[in-house]
């Protein structure tokens, strides 16, 4: 029966809500159309000023940007001179990009289980995997929650490694007051749509010398480097990774805003906890993220599932979201058990607390103009999705 028919009027259903939405003003939509009408707009002035903004964000260190995030961690480890023989330490929670530029420069990745708390790379399981074949580590900050910074810079102090910062989820995230790209080693960042800020496709590195800075360069553009009017060398093997003017121009855009957008994110992520703290959600026996409101940027809003035979699978609570209208993700399933790690030697059982996580893991929608009734929304339709299926 109609809604017509019944007499009562029809309730719309309420719009669609993504897991994420990047928030793009009208005056960064009239700065790409100029890009796009000057005549130049491949790699140029907005690419520059990109980088010195970045910069001058990251407490003046050199920065390049490039035109992904997957990219400037390979470039990295090419800087650091990781290749055939050396292993780099890494999280097996995280994205496929994370362990593949290891295999890229021809190194081996050597998984470190997580702490669930944190979901994190356990620093206290660190040291164990360190051998004398380790040239460097490539934490994550999942979610924007920083790892340890005063640990893990410790540690590689201590055994000599190189840090390659897996930072593409906590561009504007802090540790101990001080900016996640303004401390460190290498600090790798992207700025695909989904993550706090964008431009389109793009990534950035910051670095600590000149040279290093250099060095990026010649990675980005197939080792080219110019000298005068007709002079050109070719000093090493580059691959084709520069950021074109209207991505930049995108960015330039949204760097000003990084603090605003945070802020709406981490006010979000207090009314997450605030719901998720009423006593019929908190029956549901979902594992929160860490609670920290001084330095993760809320990327995302990630529960993990209650496990156990009766638990309800993990696919079939995002298809009834999805029926729902709500948008939900999976960040991630664990990198070692895709089918080029098993090939390479990897097998379940191996990192169980990545693994358990990986299987129960649940993003929930954030972005900077979600709002609170929107997440009310999410929160009940999560509830009334589960209690049916609460172990008694
Ligand atoms: C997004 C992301 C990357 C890859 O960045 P791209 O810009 O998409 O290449 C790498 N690591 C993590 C943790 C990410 O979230």
């Amino acid at each position: 029966m109609s809604a017509l028919a019944s007499g009562s009027p029809a309730k719309p259903a309420p719009p669609y809500l993504p897991l994420t939405r990047p928030t793009i003003d009208e005056a960064t939509i009239a700065g790409v159309a100029e890009v796009l009408r000057s005549g130049w707009i491949t790699s140029g002035p907005n690419v520059k000023a990109l980088e010195a903004k970045l910069s001058e964000y990251c407490g003046g260190r050199p920065v390049r940007v490039f035109n992904s995030g997957t990219c400037t961690m390979e470039i990295a480890l090419r800087i650091a001179g990781v290749g055939p023989g050396h292993e780099v330490i890494t999280t097996p929670l995280s994205w496929v990009a994370t362990s593949h530029v290891i295999l890229e420069v021809g190194a081996r990745p050597v998984f470190v289980d997580i702490d669930p708390v944190t979901r994190n790379i356990d620093l206290d399981r660190v040291e164990a995997a360190i051998t004398p074949a380790t040239r460097a580590i490539i934490p994550v900050d999942l979610a924007g929650l920083p790892v340890d910074r005063d640990r893990l810079y410790a540690i590689a102090k201590k055994h000599g490694l190189r840090v390659v910062e897996d930072a593409a989820q906590s561009y504007g995230a802090t540790w101990n007051g001080k900016r996640i790209g303004a401390l460190g080693d290498f600090v790798s960042f992207s700025f695909h749509p989904n993550k706090n800020v964008t431009t389109i496709e793009g990534g950035a590195l910051v670095m600590n010398t000149e040279a290093e800075a250099k060095l990026a360069e010649q990675y980005r553009l197939q080792g080219v480097v110019r000298t005068g009017f007709d002079g050109m060398e070719v000093e090493l093997v580059g691959g084709k990774f520069n950021l074109t003017d209207v991505a930049a121009r995108v960015g330039l855009g949204q760097l000003p805003r990084i603090d605003e957008f945070n802020g709406q994110r981490r006010e979000l992520a207090r009314v997450y906890f605030e719901l998720f703290g009423r006593p019929a959600a908190r029956a549901l026996g979902l594992q929160l993220p860490v609670a920290d409101f001084t330095q993760t940027n809320w990327h995302m809003f990630q529960v993990v599932l209650p496990a156990g035979p009766r638990a309800l699978k993990r696919a079939e609570v995002m298809a009834q979201m999805q029926a729902a209208g709500i948008g939900t993700g999976v960040h991630y399933p664990a990198i070692h058990l895709f089918a080029v790690y098993r090939r390479l030697g990897w097998n379940d059982g191996d990192f169980p607390l990545a693994e358990a996580t990986c299987r129960s893991i649940l993003t929930l929608p954030l972005f900077p103009t979600m709002t609170r009734a929107e997440a009310e929304r999410v929160v009940d339709t999560l509830t009334a999705i589960l209690t049916p299926h609460l172990t008694p």
